[in-house]
């Protein structure tokens, strides 16, 4: 950033910090892309006149309401539901819900920020939010975690809608949690709609919607290393995660001739150096998405190294896919991994790395794709399935992937167009802010002070 910047940047933020205490990755998240739009708003007046900036970080609505359940004992369970409707100018409100115990405002109001931009990003007509809830699916049988969300869509069904709010997957949501949902939206409404996406094949889901997140973010990948005459063939890759995002990462990285030699999970990580083929692929979607077992277990049935409680940054790589979640990679980790020769990080998980990490891969000018751009793959897919719902037909799979794989050329296109410098390097945290901002803004230009 430029040092004449700096003062505007701190103040703005000030206020910010003063206005939503205690939301440290809101915080975090507004930071770095007040960092790039400063600059460009100085330039563009007609955003500072209009107090765009002010107006982008204050969510339109925020409900936070309570989800009573009853667990498998009979005994009663109290947890916390929230939706963040962040910004509507250019789409009814799209994001994801997360079950996860760490939940709480701050880290879904961040959540809900980056997804304006991202769902700008996807040139689909997509607002931005983001909800969910402090309920830890881990452990729970499958009849609880349909009581607590039977309950949660008991209180969300009347702030959302498919013109209005619609929600999807994220951690801790996948198909099964979107179907008991949509059933209690579908009971309450008696209206069979696509106001979540994510929804099963048979009722109304797009193909590709699974693989996108991961499959999204290998190509955003491979654009960036086209930049450098590169491709994935041969690459060794290390992915953190092991849900549904790392999985297909994991998928397309094979099919493309690279080879995955890590996956984690909050308790360690696995380090196969023989590479993760499509057969022990296979073995970890059975283990994490049917038995919902730990990524140890595959240590166990392989023969490899497991690294309890640590991250795999410290594997040799050409390319690193953060899949897991935020604030995953930290400075000593970044620095370890451009030190190991990683020359390309594509995120597939929002805001994995931590500022001070960001700095170190943008100091040393690797390729660096942050969440908002390398990860919009799964919104836009969610994107693509509302556009069949309403057209009440489904694409193929060919037909899906195509229209993803060229969603994430153009994303890639407009982080080149927004984040080239005079040197050559792309700096995509500023191409993928500014270019995800233009569309949102100007549409809030036109819509007057509302
Ligand atoms: N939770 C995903 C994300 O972070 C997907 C959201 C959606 O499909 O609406 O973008």
């Amino acid at each position: 950033m430029a040092n004449i910047f700096e003062q505007q940047v701190n103040d703005f933020m000030a206020k910010v910090i003063a206005k939503n205490p205690s939301e440290s990755e809101f915080h975090q998240a507004v930071h770095e892309v007040v960092e790039s739009l400063i600059p460009f708003v100085e330039e563009n007046p007609q955003y500072k006149e209009a107090k765009i900036l002010d107006r982008i970080v204050e969510p339109e609505r925020v409900l936070i309401f309570r989800v009573p359940w009853v667990d498998d004992n009979g005994g009663v369970q109290v947890n916390r539901g929230f939706r963040i409707e962040m910004n509507s100018a250019i789409g009814p409100y799209k994001g994801g819900l997360r079950f996860h115990p760490t939940v709480n405002l701050g880290i879904l109001k961040f959540l809900a920020f980056e997804q304006v931009f991202k769902n700008s990003l996807t040139t689909l007509p997509m607002g931005g939010g983001k909800g969910g809830s402090d309920f830890d699916p881990k452990g729970k049988s499958d009849n609880e975690v349909m009581r607590f969300t039977q309950s949660f869509m008991t209180e969300l069904f009347r702030h959302i809608g498919p013109n209005t709010d619609v929600p999807a997957g994220d951690i801790g949501v996948g198909g099964r949690e979107i179907g008991f949902m949509f059933g209690q939206y579908k009971r309450l409404k008696n209206e069979f709609t696509g106001v979540l996406t994510g929804k099963g094949r048979e009722w109304g889901g797009s193909l590709i919607r699974p693989e996108a997140t991961g499959y999204g973010a290998v190509y955003f990948a491979e654009e960036m290393l086209k930049t450098r005459g590169k491709s994935f063939k041969g690459t060794t890759v290390t992915v953190s995660g092991s849900g549904n995002v790392a999985q297909f990462a994991t998928q397309k990285v094979n099919e493309l001739g690279g080879k995955v030699v890590t996956l984690s999970d909050s308790s360690g990580f696995i380090y196969d150096p023989a590479g993760i083929d499509d057969e022990k692929l296979e073995y970890v979607m059975w283990l994490k998405n049917v038995k919902r077992g730990r990524i140890k277990e595959y240590a166990d049935k392989y023969g490899c190294e497991y690294v309890e409680g640590q991250r795999p940054w410290g594997i040799k790589c050409e390319v690193a896919l953060p899949c897991a979640t935020q604030n995953e990679i930290s400075e000593e980790e970044a620095k370890t991994l451009v030190a190991n020769g990683c020359i390309c990080v594509s995120e597939g998980a929002n805001m994995p790395t931590v500022p001070e990490g960001v700095i170190v891969f943008l100091e040393n000018e690797i390729l660096y794709g942050p969440g908002k751009a390398a990860n919009a793959g799964g919104v836009a897919v969610s994107g693509l399935e509302m556009t069949q719902n309403s057209m009440r037909l489904s694409w193929t799979r060919e037909e899906v992937d195509a229209k993803l794989h060229d969603i994430m050329i153009n994303i890639h296109a407009t982080c080149e167009k927004y984040g080239k410098k005079d040197n050559g390097f792309i700096n995509y945290v500023d191409g993928a802010n500014i270019g995800g901002f233009v569309k949102v803004a100007d549409a809030m230009l036109a819509q007057g002070v509302v």
